[in-house]
């Protein structure tokens, strides 16, 4: 581990800088030093399917990923994607979790498994319905056309680095894993390998209330966090999909409903802990805002699905609850029309702590799954909040900017059963 003291700040982000920089200069994101490293892997042997099934060409683990073996979410591992079929080409014959191409024998060897076994004890999982969950894609279209050979399940960021370095090791691929909530196939194991799932590192660290900050490991979720968070009268603003973890909203960048008003998760981090590829840990930044020494590693991170690293903790920005909110909801005939209401409002200053757009599709689906009879035509939601004046103020402004454009049907409601009950309905 190679934590350096709060007090070293600067000299912390610049050394992370570099070592970061060497990390990949030294792995296949360049090209230049791509060819050299994969030249000089063992070979492994890659998958094929004994059943003579027709599959997608895969290539070899050690021509696919970075050599440092640091590559995670699916669809992004190949370089040479581009002569590669896509994965959810409807015109190859995918399958789930082909059982021979998971022959531990062919795919990893023993000795690696020992490994992971002394680092981890009973943490990590052979089983092959597992090793199927995790593979298979939970909430994306993208089809999988492998499983991982192993998954295992770290308590600490100690686990991680020792399971990253045996990987970097025996040349084996590592997909971190957090909620599976993600929708473009991030999570699948193309290349098999190993699984990191981070559900086991879900501890808050420390809560800084007066600097309205905290340090959480990357497993928890944003519903489990924001539960902790209630009683201090604090928040996290982003809600991407239920069940999404706040390593795995990092790695995708992600948004939510909120993202209008407090911006996405590269606007909300403050500082991440990294485990690169050959194990190095980074910390990417202080806890200090005014803070800009050194390359900005932070948003290097957030957004690279895995492929730079296993984030192990981070730090966040946090939000007051509002005192109050007002939701509201209003109909459009035309697309247009909603979207020219939208740019009216930002426009004239308004705070709007939420704005989602529905189209009629959208609206249809909503009455199929949630019973409701709601008028199948575009149809826009708000949320106001601040004081109860203030609140109220914003939503009676936007009311009139609605009816300027044509809007009809403005509802509001205040009741926090009724704005459950608006918003839930909605959303589910
Ligand atoms: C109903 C629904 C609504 C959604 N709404 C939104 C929305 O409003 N805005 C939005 O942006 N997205 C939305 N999403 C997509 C999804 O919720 C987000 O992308 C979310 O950030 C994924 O988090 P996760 O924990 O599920 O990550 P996963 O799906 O587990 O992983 C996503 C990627 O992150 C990597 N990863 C996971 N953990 C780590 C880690 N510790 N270190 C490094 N890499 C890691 C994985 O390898 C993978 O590449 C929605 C999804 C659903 C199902």
């Amino acid at each position: 581990m190679r934590f350096l003291p709060a007090t070293a700040i600067s000299r912390l982000r610049s050394s992370s800088s570099n070592r970061l920089l060497c990390f990949l200069r030294s792995s296949s994101l360049l090209p230049a030093a791509a060819s050299t490293a994969l030249s000089s892997h063992p070979t492994l042997q890659s998958s094929s399917d004994g059943d003579g099934n027709h599959q997608p060409q895969l290539l070899r683990w050690h021509r696919a990923i970075l050599p440092l073996t640091l590559a995670a979410s699916a669809g992004v591992f190949y370089f040479d994607l581009l002569h590669s079929p896509a994965y959810c080409d409807p015109l190859l014959h995918h399958q789930y979790g082909l059982t021979e191409s998971t022959d531990l024998s062919k795919e990893v060897p023993n000795v690696f498994i020992e490994e992971l076994r002394t680092i981890l004890q009973d943490d990590m999982t052979l089983d092959y319905d597992e090793r199927y969950f995790h593979g298979k894609p939970q909430n994306s279209f993208h089809k999988a056309v492998n499983v991982p050979d192993v998954v295992v399940y770290p308590r600490s960021q100690d686990d991680v680095q020792k399971i990253v370095i045996a990987c970097n090791k025996y040349k084996v691929p590592v997909v971190p894993y957090g909620g599976a909530t993600s929708i473009e196939g991030h999570t699948l194991a193309p290349n098999g390998g190993v699984c990191i799932d981070t559900s086991m590192m879900k501890n808050v660290k420390t809560l800084h209330i007066e600097d309205m900050d905290v340090v959480v490991e990357p497993g928890i979720g944003w519903m489990e966090l924001n539960e902790y968070l209630k009683p201090y009268g604090l928040f996290f603003p982003l809600d991407p999909g239920p069940g999404a973890t706040i390593g795995g909203m990092c790695a995708t960048r992600c948004s939510g409903s909120l993202a209008v008003r407090y911006g996405t998760m590269k606007d909300n981090v403050i500082s991440l802990q990294v485990v690169l590829g050959n194990g190095d840990i980074v910390k990417t930044a202080s806890r200090a805002r005014k803070s800009a020494a050194g390359y900005d590693l932070t948003r290097l991170i957030i957004g690279s699905e895995g492929t730079l690293g296993v984030i192990t903790q981070v730090t966040l920005r946090l939000q007051k609850l509002p005192q109050h909110s007002v939701v509201a909801m209003c109909n459009f005939s035309t697309i247009k029309d909603a979207a020219d209401v939208a740019i009216a409002t930002m426009l004239s200053g308004i705070q709007v702590s939420r704005v989602e757009l529905l189209d009629e599709v959208m609206i249809q689906a909503i009455n199929f799954a949630n019973g409701k009879e709601l008028p199948e035509v575009p149809t826009m939601m708000f949320e106001f909040i601040g004081t109860e004046a203030y609140a109220r103020e914003q939503t009676l402004l936007v009311q009139k900017i609605v009816s300027e454009h044509g809007g009809t049907d403005f509802v509001f409601v205040e009741d926090p059963d009724a704005k459950k009950e608006l918003w839930k309905g909605m959303f589910g």
